[in-house]
């Protein structure tokens, strides 16, 4: 019986046969050992996903996830959507803030699972106890923001909470995402696609239940610790102020920026893109997530010149980083408008950004021709270029439609040339920092499970202030210690993600306070051990899933500018990771992960020291 935490149920919509049902969340999953959000969608991916499935097939689940302390007073506890990616063929666990996962909670689902497909447009609706899977008809084709305004006066419930799809999502491009509260997004990934392909439009939920807590004294007290230790530390009050959109600045001047398709890793005009800007002359107020006394997100407006009247939330550090650096475009406002426009057609500006840089490099070194990028310029600088391929790629349009596929199915069709300049890993595009000047950033892109992402471990903050967190002296460009410190973050990071905590306050609240308030909000009884063990099993079962798929060694790689081309200046000039350098990470690594060298599969021992017998593959 669940104490406490927990809504209590899951609920799962067959789209195909129009079946709905409803099965308690202690029946459906191993409360104790999977714990929620990405323990859930592991355990869910594997027992319901068979081995080669097109991500686009129906039998591919898309999963709308909350943790125990979704909807609490956890700082940062938030919701994140899990499938099979269409962009890597991986597990895919992509999170997002706003208010939707803490109204699923109230509404009394801990998970949502999407099977199937319909035939006609629809979008589901959740109001308490009230199901119905709705018409669409009118909605394909709208955007998010018109989606979410639509859904919301069709119902009169303005309280109503909207993820939904743009027509990215509805074209299949590989790399769209699902959007919340307008501004938010399950960016990575493809989720979108996955739920265009099930010609879902948005799921709508309203409730009005309350969590109960096991021991509500011991969860407010804990709690209230962790929003202390937040607003006490002085990154986070640097967060507070100016967003994610200050790190621009220290990345440019340490050489981790992306600049012109990663050609460079430091912008000559990175001060034209810095937060002190973005403050002084866009931004008009602060956004926080649910509970979240961080208030990261920025609002803001562009109040001049040719994009005057351009509303959005940002410009965050990886869009800046992206779509201005990586493009080579300093004019904020004509980044703040194309990071509007991937919000309105659901794109993840990550991918889109390190998409159209590729489309740049290759246009002026001739592998793409005017002929080719119907007529568009597609010159490194060009905010005219950036923008006119946002709506290509968007409606699949002539370049547009090779575009969206994503950088790693381009590259492979225009040849080596254009291969040797994709920067992506496992299919996903390569997010705002070169780790050729953070070799542990390098074994973090390599081995994390949904391809090149820096979401998983974080070990650039170690190298940079040249201790290791056992107080080691590490010298930054070496490798020393980084499998160690990998490996440890990566374990960290997937219990957080069960809790589906934010990872920009992870660092700050740390594994104890975490524990406790899990404890103290469903009666768990886990010690500090058994969270980390909790985040090594769930990081086991999602390698064993994407073994399953086919992914071993020889797919923990890393693109080839990162391994041949030195930085060419800044503070890590002369710098590349070779290729020696990461197979002994990755040697170090798979050791210490008791998985086998050779193949980088878990060991049946690993598996079933962490309870996985059932993943041991025959
Ligand atoms: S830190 Fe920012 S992104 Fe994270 S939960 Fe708080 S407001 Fe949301």
């Amino acid at each position: 019986m669940l104490k406490g935490g927990y809504a209590g149920k899951v609920l799962e919509v067959n789209l195909t046969t129009e079946k709905i049902r409803e099965i308690s969340t202690e029946e459906f999953f191993d409360v104790e050992r999977f714990v929620g959000g990405k323990g859930f969608g592991a355990a869910i991916m594997w027992r319901k996903l068979h081995a080669g499935t097109e991500p686009f097939a129906p039998e591919n689940p898309l999963i709308f996830l909350t943790g125990p302390l979704t909807g609490t007073l956890c700082p940062g506890s938030r919701m994140c959507i899990v499938t099979k990616s269409p962009l890597t063929g991986t597990f895919c666990d992509s999170h997002v803030g706003g208010h939707f996962g803490a109204e699923m909670k109230y509404a009394g689902y801990d998970a949502i699972i999407i099977l199937g497909k319909s035939e006609k447009p629809v979008y589901l609706l959740v109001n308490d106890e009230d199901l119905d899977v709705r018409n669409a008809e009118n909605l394909w084709g709208l955007d998010v923001f018109e989606t979410e305004e639509r859904i919301r006066r069709e119902n009169t419930e303005q309280a109503l909470r909207v993820a939904c799809i743009g027509p990215a999502g509805e074209n299949l491009v590989r790399f769209a995402c699902i959007c919340v509260d307008r501004y938010r997004q399950a960016g990575r990934g493809g989720t979108g696609a996955v739920m265009g392909s099930k010609k879902l439009k948005a799921v709508a939920v309203r409730g009005s239940g309350k969590i109960r807590l096991y021991d509500t004294e011991a969860f407010v007290e804990t709690a209230t610790k962790a929003r202390n230790a937040l607003l006490r530390n002085e990154t986070i009050r640097a967060r507070k102020r100016w967003g994610t959109a200050r790190t621009i600045t220290l990345t440019s001047d340490q050489d981790l920026l992306p600049t012109r398709n990663f050609q460079e890793a430091t912008f000559e005009e990175a001060d034209s893109l810095s937060a002190e800007v973005l403050e002084k002359k866009f931004w008009i107020k602060h956004r926080a997530c649910h509970s979240c006394p961080v208030n990261c997100g920025k609002l803001g407006v562009v109040r001049t010149g040719a994009y005057a009247g351009t509303v959005v939330e940002g410009v965050e550090y990886e869009t800046l980083a992206l779509m201005g650096a990586n493009c080579g475009i300093a004019d904020y406002e004509a980044v703040a408008y194309a990071n509007m426009l991937c919000d309105k057609y659901g794109l993840d500006t990550i991918s889109t950004g390190n998409v159209i840089a590729f489309t740049m490099e290759c246009y002026e070194k001739g592998i793409l021709t005017k002929e080719d990028t119907s007529g568009v310029e597609c010159r490194f600088g060009s905010s005219k270029a950036l923008i006119e391929l946002v709506k290509h790629i968007t409606f699949r349009e002539g370049i547009g439609n090779q575009l969206a596929e994503g950088v790693k199915r381009l590259a492979e069709k225009l040849g080596e040339k254009a291969e040797k300049i994709a920067l992506q890993v496992k299919g996903l595009e390569t997010p705002g920092y070169d780790p050729r000047s953070s070799p542990g950033l390098g074994l973090a892109y390599a081995t994390a499970d949904r391809g090149g992402c820096h979401t998983r471990a974080w070990p650039t903050s170690y190298e940079m202030s040249g201790k290791a967190p056992d107080g080691t002296v590490i010298d930054r460009f070496s490798t020393v210690k980084r499998a160690e410190i990998v490996k440890a973050q990566q374990d960290y990071g997937a219990a957080v993600d069960c809790l589906v905590g934010c990872w920009f306050v992870r660092g700050t609240v740390g594994k104890e306070l975490y524990a406790q308030m899990l404890n103290a909000a469903t009666g768990i009884e886990m010690t500090v051990e058994e969270f980390t063990r909790l985040g090594e099993r769930v990081w086991n079962l999602v390698r064993m899933f994407n073994v399953r798929e086919g992914f071993t060694r020889k797919d923990d790689v890393l693109p080839q500018r990162f391994l041949n081309e030195p930085l060419p200046s800044g503070v890590a000039k002369g710098q590349r990771l070779t290729k020696q350098q990461l197979e002994q990470m990755l040697d170090e690594y798979f050791t210490l992960r008791g998985w086998d060298k050779n193949t980088g599969v878990p060991t049946k021992e690993k598996l079933k020291e962490l309870g996985l017998e059932f993943a041991v593959l025959q």
